[in-house]
């Protein structure tokens, strides 16, 4: 009874958490670095209005037009122009409920976040893995496809795409573009002001800078036509109303997300050179290091037994001996340091 596209779906696996690391190898002290969380966490203002929420028994707005307000004065884009999602994964499935029918060409850059071709395959369409060059950056388009998806800064590679290139992509492809720009806040270089473009959409989420991974808020920017149709495919309540207000603290309180983007920049600085010592490291504009050993799974393996969880991309599409290392305070990396000097 199930449809047939499933068969093709490979299921979305998360880094292992804290808990199963603990227990698999009676470790007291575990430091996770494999899900490019926020490790300062949300604001102190988000805590204040978590804190007084009572109305548990009361259903969300289908549409939060006060986060709609917030957003668009913080991406500077007209309210009637912003879309929320229960997360960007949220926002990303009513994107190919949109566009995408059985047989339709989705392009998709490899190696990415694995959710796009996940989606693709549930969608039944056509995809076609686009090439990048040696820095990652993608070099190749399929004019013809119904939906191409550019993921700048580009998990897990960390790298950004060329502005220019991406204008191209626009300006030729027959469909629609969307621009995953989750790790946004990380880099300077933005992609967004591409949402200009009618067939642009840029999509962002607050689980990264903004620390609130838990409650599932993404957003994204597209034109009013296609803000109009998203209402139609969006889930009756996207978001709960404890998310919406804690995502309206959170943009209250934007100097704090910009000290803790600021200390997660010194630190993936620092993290990229002391890498070099044992890998080959690629320069991130994200909260995540990209590097590549030959012996990956045995590195992987060691550090976790230590206590140090890291992201695997074995499963990857597109990926070689590549590791994925979030970027966390000081001391957790260090703790991820000093492990390395033991194991190496
Ligand atoms: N896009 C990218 C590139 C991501 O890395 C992630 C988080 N894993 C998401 C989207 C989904 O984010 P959210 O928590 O907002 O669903």
């Amino acid at each position: 009874m199930i449809r047939e596209e499933l068969s093709e779906v490979p299921e979305y696996v998360p880094g292992k958490s804290v808990e199963e690391i603990k227990r698999a190898y009676g470790l007291k002290r575990v430091v996770k670095l494999a899900s490019n969380e926020n490790p300062y966490g949300a604001s102190p203002k988000v805590f204040e209005v978590v804190k007084n929420f009572r109305d548990f028994h009361v259903y969300p707005p289908k549409n939060p037009v006060e986060l709609k307000e917030r957003i668009s004065e913080y991406v500077n884009f007209p309210e009637e122009m912003i879309v929320v999602g229960d997360g960007l994964d949220g926002v990303l499935e009513n994107v190919f409920k949109m566009f995408v029918n059985k047989g339709d060409i989705v392009a998709i850059p490899i190696p990415t976040f694995p959710y796009y071709e996940i989606l693709a395959k549930i969608y039944g369409a056509r995809i076609k893995f686009l090439r990048r060059n040696e820095n990652f950056e993608t070099v190749e388009f399929d004019e013809k496809a119904k939906l191409t998806i550019i993921c700048s800064p580009n998990n897990p590679t960390g790298n950004v795409e060329n502005f220019e290139f991406v204008r191209e992509v626009a300006e030729s492809v027959k469909g629609v573009v969307f621009i995953d720009e989750a790790y946004a806040e990380f880099t300077e270089k933005r992609l967004t002001k591409l949402a200009e473009y009618e067939n642009v959409i840029v999509g962002r989420t607050f689980s990264k800078a903004f620390g609130l991974a838990n409650l599932r808020v993404g957003y994204a920017i597209m034109n009013e036509n296609f803000a109009k149709e998203y209402m139609k495919v969006c889930p009756p309540f996207p978001i709960s109303t404890l998310a919406i207000l804690a995502a309206i603290a959170a943009l209250d309180d934007i100097e704090y997300v910009k000290r803790t983007v600021e200390k997660i920049v010194a630190e993936r600085n620092r993290l990229e050179k002391a890498l070099g010592k044992y890998f080959e490291v690629y320069p991130s504009e994200a909260n995540f290091v990209y590097v590549e050993a030959e012996n990956s799974d045995s590195v992987c393996y060691e550090l976790e037994r230590r206590g140090v969880i890291v992201r695997n991309l074995k499963n990857f599409r597109g990926v070689r001996n590549g590791i994925r290392i979030s970027v966390g305070k000081p001391e957790e990396n260090d703790f991820l340091l000093k492990t390395l000097e033991e194991i190496f």
